[in-house]
This record gives structure tokens, C-alpha cells and sequence, in this order.
């Protein structure tokens, strides 16, 4: 494949930028690839690995001359660092994004930025728990959905050329409305993540349960969610204050199919247990059939990928 972007600004080195520049490098999509984070730690770091061509101090520097600039830092953070490049990104310039929600990164960054530039909003469904520039890997996107949620108007040959990107990258593109995103986002995501730290916080509340016992014991199912539940704070934290209404929506819904479950159990309905098991079972059929995870009893997490998307 063949440079798509003369110079790639990665603004954020965690483990998505990371995993970008790992799959950019593995295919040559980027004449050059700059990077700047936060912490003169994760920078030294970044340098130390090689995980980018240049590493810059500031993000005035990063985003110079780039022709993709990449917003890969939380979701809260990202106005502010775009009222900080805004002055000094190149006309022409396309500004994208992999924020876990879209509309309210949309609202966010939008009004900072210059007319002169094309803003493409995306989000790779694809992580793990991990964080931070040595948690990059570039497989992470292979055979994964990217969602970009251009505003109608935005010039279609820079949401195509951010397209092409993603595909080298390993990733199946999709377009979408950013309300639409989110709102996928808040059932197979976000409401998810938001059980799992429940789960793995009423756990650790039992105290009838030893801690020991619930390390133990933990391979069915309490396994998982301890995966999950371990993802990084700052970043959920953000997902779920900028995708409110979606989660709320899903987690009512939520609540009362817990309530109707929890009236199965004490009524002693098992045809309603069933009929519940049978529908979610082909569900899962269905996710194995697009491709999207493997039928391995250990949910395929002897992989490296663990699919967390965020
Ligand atoms: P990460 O590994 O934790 O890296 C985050 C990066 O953002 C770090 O370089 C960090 O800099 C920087 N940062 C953190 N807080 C900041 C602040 N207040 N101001 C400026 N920079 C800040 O995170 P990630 O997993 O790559 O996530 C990045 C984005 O991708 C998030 O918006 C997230 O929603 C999205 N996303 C994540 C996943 C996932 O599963 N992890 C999946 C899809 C999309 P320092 O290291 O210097 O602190």
C-alpha cells in the first residue's frame, strides 16, 4: 500500500495512536508520523520505543505541516486540546478523532476549529484494557469496525481519504450519524462496562465471599468482568458523563429486564429463563457468524486482542 497522509499528527501516545502507528508503519500509510502526549514521561517513553518518527514537546509543533492530525486522548480532554493546535493546523488538514462517543466530541471540538480544515470524527471499535504508548500493538484493528460520523457537508474525498486510511490499517469501515453511534455504542459498549464494574464492585462488597474465594473461583463468568472492570478510569469515566442520555436509555431498559428475570427466579418461571437464555444464545451466534469473536470456550482471550471497544 502506498502513503495515503504525507504526515500523520498523533495527539495522545496511548494505546490506540500506539496501535495506529504500529498498523500505519506495518503498511507505509504515513510519510512521517509525529507524536506528542501530555507527560514528558510518556514522551520519553514513546522515543524510547521508537513508536513514532518525531516526538514534539508541545502540540503547536505536532500538529505543523501534518495533513492528519488525530485526536487520541480521553474524551474530556479533547476540547481543550484542540483550542490548543487550532492556531497552528495547516490549511487543508483533516482533524479526526477516536473518541468512544461522537456526538459530544462533535460539540466539543467543532467550534474551535478553523474553517480551513475538515473535521472526520471516527472511532475504532477495537482495545483493550490496557493503556498508555507500550500497550500499542498493530493487529488491534485488523477485521475490526472504524465508525467515522462526518456532519453532512464535510467534503467527501477527506472522509474517503481517512477511509482508506483506517482499511490499511487493517479495519472494515462504516459510516454513520454521530446520535446513531452512540446509542450502538451505549448497548454493546458502554451499559456492558458500566454492569461489569457493578458486578466486580458487589462482588468485592460480599463479604460472606471471601477475597481469596472470589480470585479463586472466578472462571465462570466473574472472570471477565474483572477484565473489563479493570479498563482504564479516566477514560470511562468520560465515556459515560459525554454519553449520558444513551446509557441512562439503555440502563432503564436494563433494569427492567433484571426486574422481569429477578421475577422468573422467585416465581419460579424457568419457561421464561429459557425462552430469555435462547433468544440471547443466538445473539451470540450471530456475533461468531459476522466475525467478529471466535467460538473458543475462553471467549478467544488467549488472544492478544480482547476487543473492548470503548
Ligand atoms: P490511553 O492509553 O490511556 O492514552 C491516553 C493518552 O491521552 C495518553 O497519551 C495521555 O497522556 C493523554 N491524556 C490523558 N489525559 C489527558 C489530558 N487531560 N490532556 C491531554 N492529554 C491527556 O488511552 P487510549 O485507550 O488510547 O484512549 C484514547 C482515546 O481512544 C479515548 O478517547 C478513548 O475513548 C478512545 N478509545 C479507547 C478504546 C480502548 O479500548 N482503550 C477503544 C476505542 C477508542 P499521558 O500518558 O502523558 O498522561
Amino acid at each position: 500500500m502506498s502513503v495515503i497522509y504525507n504526515r500523520v499528527a498523533l495527539l495522545g501516545l496511548g494505546l490506540i495512536a500506539g496501535s495506529m502507528a504500529h498498523a500505519m508503519r506495518r503498511k507505509g500509510l504515513a510519510g512521517e508520523i509525529v507524536g506528542t502526549a501530555r507527560s514528558a514521561e510518556t514522551r520519553a517513553v514513546a522515543g524510547e520505543i521508537n513508536l513514532c518518527d518525531r516526538i514534539t514537546e508541545t502540540v503547536a509543533e505536532a500538529v505543523d505541516g501534518a495533513d492528519l492530525v488525530v485526536l487520541a486522548v480521553p474524551v474530556g480532554a479533547m476540547a481543550r486540546v484542540t483550542e490548543e493546535m487550532a492556531p497552528h493546523l495547516a490549511p487543508g488538514a483533516t482533524v479526526t478523532d477516536v473518541g468512544s462517543v461522537k456526538r459530544d466530541v462533535i460539540e466539543q471540538v467543532g467550534p474551535h476549529l478553523p474553517d480551513n480544515v475538515h473535521f472526520v470524527p471516527g472511532h475504532p471499535l477495537a482495545g483493550t484494557e490496557h493503556s498508555g504508548p507500550r500497550s500499542g500493538f498493530a493487529e488491534l484493528f485488523d477485521n475490526r469496525y472504524t465508525i467515522l460520523t462526518p456532519a453532512p457537508g464535510t467534503d467527501p474525498a477527506a472522509t474517503a481519504r481517512l477511509r482508506d486510511l483506517w482499511i490499511g490499517c487493517g479495519a472494515l469501515v462504516e459510516e454513520m450519524e454521530a446520535d446513531h453511534h452512540d446509542l450502538v455504542l451505549a448497548v454493546t459498549s458502554h451499559t456492558p462496562h458500566l454492569i461489569a464494574y457493578t458486578m466486580v464492585g458487589v462482588a468485592d462488597d460480599l463479604r460472606r465471599v471471601t477475597d481469596s474465594e472470589v480470585i479463586k473461583y472466578s472462571a465462570a463468568g466473574f472472570r471477565d468482568f474483572t477484565r473489563i472492570a479493570a479498563s482504564d478510569p479516566t477514560m470511562w469515566r468520560d465515556v459515560f458523563l459525554s454519553n449520558k442520555d444513551a446509557t441512562l436509555e439503555i440502563l432503564g431498559r436494563f433494569t427492567e429486564e433484571l426486574f422481569a428475570l429477578q421475577r422468573a427466579i422467585r416465581t419460579g418461571d424457568g419457561d421464561h429463563l429459557h425462552d430469555y437464555f435462547t433468544r440471547t444464545r443466538a445473539i451470540r451466534r450471530g456475533i461468531i457468524e459476522a466475525g467478529q469473536d471466535i467460538d473458543a470456550p475462553d471467549f478467544g482471550r488467549g488472544a492478544r486482542r480482547t476487543d473492548d471497544s470503548g
